[in-house]
């Protein structure tokens, strides 16, 4: 009886198994077919035979035809890992993740297993990694380490039309390599068609195109200017939904809060209509969305139903949805913008260009013909939209990219092989920070600080503040702070229902006027002393998204402070030690407040605000020192602390002039001394 039992569940046992092979035969053969099925494919012998041939190779192809994917596979498949890794760089850290979870799964490996990825603050490689997926940031980083690539047998610059400022300077980087590295090949792969610039750059590379697959899009543009491009993408929306046959619908929006706000408004909208109409299942997707979140875009859309896709630019080339056919444009992108004579840096809301709203419109037609709905008109298209996108190296601020480039022992940065120069002011500026920041010498050198600075894959002016931390004896605060201020600054959550409920929540964190950097801190400790409750965080109106996302930031800083050999030293009621920490690395970003309200910059005066959001908007004080500044109905200062006037000097002796001190009302006496001015003068003749 016994025996029978045994046998029976043996059989089971072994039928299970069987079930389970053949599920996962099925699954590789579908996998298979879908791979093959990519417009790349058939182009896989000679784009083989080509990389063979030229050691580098400019790569064109629509998005969507598979190059991310399944080019590092190819090489993989006919050996070249056997030389060393496949290197695989990405602009934005969503798609990085993405294709590396893509390519995991056809490879049929665990994530972080032979297909990995590294993006800023998260590592999800090993040992085993043979196909590695990065942000373009985190390859230049990796240059740190390793100048030569020598672990590599492969890069490629993946979405090179992006033309990001770092994917500019690794162009730079990694043809300097080629000329020394007999052995390493460099793929360039670009959506666009305008290859040739990228082809004569690399010293005429040849140039693989593989032809897309390319259904017709019909455009519609509006009779009239929209005046509220929301409502317009709404309605649009709910149009298609209700009148056209079958397809998913993309919408592309400039960012997390307009996209949550279309999701809302949609939601609504679709909830009131009821069973009149077929389902809608609304996907959102930006930069910071949590990656489980991520895949619901891909999932394919059950009969009957329509997905909506509401993206930022990054649907735009770096990631493909399968199964759009209506694409909403309304035509705007967040973009950074740097004033290299004020130093003001922000992120503008700018209409797109013509070529980025024809990658947008191409994405409605890659599977069967589709529909763009141009939220402007005809004529704004002809006339007022720029041709190309200007390249980012050309608008932002240097800062970062110049410490990286000097700790690489590139001096001569005015001579660097860049495709587009940066505007001499604007590198000027960078290396007048630096200096001033004691990153580099008054000969233009980088000095002990500077590098200690590098290590951090932080802002100069953040990295600086850390550093700094360790005289202060508050190193750990100091990190917590520069943890939050790094992962997003908005972790307050303000429901508008419960507007009252979350302000006196918050009002606690900010108690005694201690400031917004203090303040971040404290709702990290506070969570941090109730066990990392998400209760806690609930009760307090927090997102906790936020805050675990700090976490795991502060503890990678920690291990970079350990390895710049900083004490980590502790003391959260030294609050004027802390913000002495931060003035350190923020002494640049001063204001001081005027007769009427308003503040004035004083590096290069400009009337400025606090931002409604900060806890200091209502204390006005004398002195502050911010975060950043964004402009939106007017210039606001986000995240600001009170200072004393007389730290200036005490911090930036070399900066500030003892008038600072002696009078700080409104007027001439804050600015920084001429010295400051003079002394660059003598990094600029020796750049
Ligand atoms: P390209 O780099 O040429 O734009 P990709 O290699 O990114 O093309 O995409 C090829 C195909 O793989 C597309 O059909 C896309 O939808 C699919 N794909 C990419 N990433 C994912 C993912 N994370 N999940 C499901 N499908 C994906």
């Amino acid at each position: 009886m016994q025996g029978n039992i045994a046998l029976d569940a043996e059989d089971e046992r072994k039928r299970e198994e069987e079930l389970r092979a053949m599920e996962e035969k099925t699954e590789r053969e579908r996998m298979a077919a879908t791979r093959a099925s990519l417009p790349i494919f058939q182009y896989r012998e000679g784009l083989l035979k080509a990389v063979e041939e030229y050691q580098v190779l400019i790569i064109v192809g629509e998005t969507g035809s598979g190059k991310s994917t399944q080019i590092p596979q190819y090489l993989h498949e006919t050996g070249f890992s056997k030389l060393g890794k496949i290197g695989c760089t990405q602009p934005r850290r969503v798609a990085a993740m993405s294709v590396a979870a893509r390519v995991a799964e056809e490879v049929g490996c665990k994530l972080g297993n032979e297909v990995g990825y590294s993006i800023r603050f998260e590592d999800c490689t090993s040992e085993k990694t043979i196909l590695k997926y990065m942000t373009d940031g985190m390859l230049m980083r990796e240059f740190l380490g390793e100048p030569d690539l020598a672990s590599y047998s492969v890069m490629i610059i993946d979405e090179a039309h992006e033309r990001t400022l770092q994917t500019d300077v690794l162009f730079g980087l990694i043809k300097d390599i080629a000329r020394y590295r007999n052995d390493i090949k460099l793929l360039i792969s670009s959506a666009t068609l305008d290859a040739e610039k990228f082809s004569e750059y690399f010293d005429y590379a040849p140039i693989f195109r593989i032809p897309g697959r390319r259904y017709p899009v019909d455009i519609m543009y509006t009779k009239a200017p929209e005046a509220d491009y929301m409502d317009a993408a709404v309605v649009t929306t709910l149009q298609i939904h209700v009148t056209q046959p079958a397809g998913d619908v993309l919408i592309f929006f400039t960012g997390q809060e307009e996209i949550e706000t279309c999701e809302e408004i949609l939601r609504q909208r679709t909830r009131s209509m009821g069973s009149k109409i077929s389902e809608m299942i609304i996907c959102p997707i930006y930069a910071n969305l949590p990656s489980q979140l991520q895949a619901k875009i891909f999932e394919p859309t059950p009969e009957g139903a329509r997905k909506v896709v509401i993206a930022t630019n990054i649907a735009e080339t770096s990631l493909t949805i399968d199964g759009i056919r209506y694409v909403i444009d309304p035509g705007f992108a967040k973009q950074n913008s740097f004033n290299p004579r004020t130093g003001m840096e922000s992120l503008i809301v700018t209409p797109v260009s013509k070529a980025a709203a024809m990658q947008r419109t191409g994405r409605a037609g890659r599977t069967g013909p589709g529909q763009c709905f141009r939220l402007y008109t005809a004529w704004s298209f002809q006339h007022e939209l720029e041709d190309n996108t200007i390249p980012e190296i050309q608008r932002t601020n240097l800062g970062n990219v110049v410490l990286m480039l000097k700790s690489l022992g590139i001096n001569d940065l005015m001579n660097f092989d860049f495709m587009d120069p940066p505007p001499a002011e604007t590198l000027l500026r960078a290396l007048e920070q630096l200096y001033a920041l004691g990153a580099l010498n008054d000969r233009g050198e980088l000095t002990k600080l500077g590098r200690k600075m590098a290590e951090f894959p932080l802002d100069p002016m953040l990295a600086k503040a850390m550093v700094a931390s360790d005289a202060y004896g508050v190193s750990e605060e100091v990190i917590t702070v520069c943890a939050m201020l790094t992962c997003g600054g908005t972790v307050f959550y303000r429901p508008k229902d419960k507007q009252v409920h979350a302000d006196n929540a918050h009002n606690n964190f900010h108690r005694g006027n201690v400031g917004d950097h203090v303040a971040l801190m404290n709702v990290y400790n506070s969570w941090r002393d109730s066990g990392h409750s998400t209760q806690w965080c609930y009760e307090n109106f927090v997102q906790i998204r936020e805050l675990k996302r700090a976490r795991d930031i502060r503890d990678q800083l920690v291990g970079l402070m350990e390895r710049v050999e900083i004490d980590l030293r502790s003391d959260s009621s030294a609050h004027e030690q802390i913000k002495k920490s931060i003035t350190a690395g923020y002494f640049y970003h001063t204001a001081q407040l005027q007769k009427n309200g308003s503040y004035r910059t004083v590096k290069n005066p400009q009337t400025v605000h606090i931002h409604p959001g900060s806890g200091m908007r209502e204390q006005l004080p004398r002195w502050v020192v911010y975060h950043e500044l964004v402009l939106t109905s007017k210039e606001y200062m986000r995240s600001v602390t009170e200072i004393r006037s007389e730290w200036l000097v005490e911090i930036a002796p070399h900066y500030y002039d003892k008038s600072v001190v002696a009078g700080d009302e409104a007027g001439s006496k804050g600015a920084p001394k001429g010295k400051g001015r003079s002394s660059l003068q003598g990094v600029a003749q020796v750049v």
